[in-house]
């Protein structure tokens, strides 16, 4: 089974299409989205339509729940909450039937026995940044398979647990372009994609990545796009300059 993951979208469509069409040439079984497909760029109703066509494999996102509770766009920083309250707007009035869609996203979902996905970490209770081994570590005592997918930081990443101690054992691996790691049986893993969107790892293009079960990898890959574009179309939307990717 090879598994296409994509994560943190933010309504960047020329992003979307560019890694979605690198996804078909390079050939995947099924489609996972991580959440977070609205907020922050001028297309959400599109990205989510592309996904949801694509029968997407999906965990609701931080921002797709601030879309259903207002208290939490209130706790998002200004340009995250301006977005957002933006794309609610625009989406009640305009496809309300998204709204019902993501009402029925589950928060985490279980696949193939063995993988499990969840937009930021598996440990329920409060939106983590599993950004470095330090908050990787305690996340394991979640982690029930062996590879749960996570999105939510924007950046490429891949935390590997072997054994029973819960923190010194955690190594990381960062999703480079073109990286690739070989999964250990006995082994468990946490991985993450990269934002297609809004990527904050220094390299623009969108990310994304492959994880083929039965040669047990995770590739991590950047689909370029037109960077300019996207950006003039958050600016001509009315949304705020900063949320320009
Ligand atoms: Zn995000």
């Amino acid at each position: 089974m090879r598994f296409g993951i994509i994560s943190d979208i933010h309504g960047n469509l020329l992003a979307l299409e560019s890694v979605l069409e690198a996804l078909d040439a390079e050939g995947i079984d099924r489609l996972i989205c991580l959440g977070d497909v609205v907020g922050y760029g001028p297309d959400p109703i599109e990205c989510l339509d592309l996904v949801f066509d694509r029968d997407a494999v999906m965990v609701i996102g931080n921002h797709e729940e601030a879309m259903l509770r207002p208290e939490i766009a209130k706790s998002f920083r200004d340009v995250a909450r301006e977005a957002i309250e933006w794309t609610s707007r625009r989406m009640r009035a305009l496809r309300p039937d998204l709204i019902e869609r993501i009402e029925q996203l589950p928060g985490m979902i279980y696949l193939e026995s063995d993988l499990m996905l969840v937009h930021d970490s598996p440990v329920p209770g409060g939106r983590r940044y599993l950004v470095n081994e330090a908050a990787a570590g305690p996340a394991f005592r979640g982690v029930d398979t062996s590879i749960c997918l996570v999105g939510h930081t924007h950046l490429p990443g891949c935390f590997r647990h072997r054994g029973d101690d819960e923190e010194g054992m955690v190594e990381s691996r960062s999703g480079s372009p073109r990286a690739s790691v070989e999964l250990e049986t006995g082994a468990r893993y946490i991985l993450n994609p990269g934002s297609v969107g809004q990527p904050r790892d220094g390299d623009p293009r969108a990310a994304y990545a492959i994880l083929d079960l039965d040669d047990h990898e995770i590739s991590w890959r950047r689909a370029g796009y037109d960077i300019p574009a996207a950006q003039a179309r958050t600016l001509a939307s009315g949304l705020p300059a900063r949320a320009a990717p």
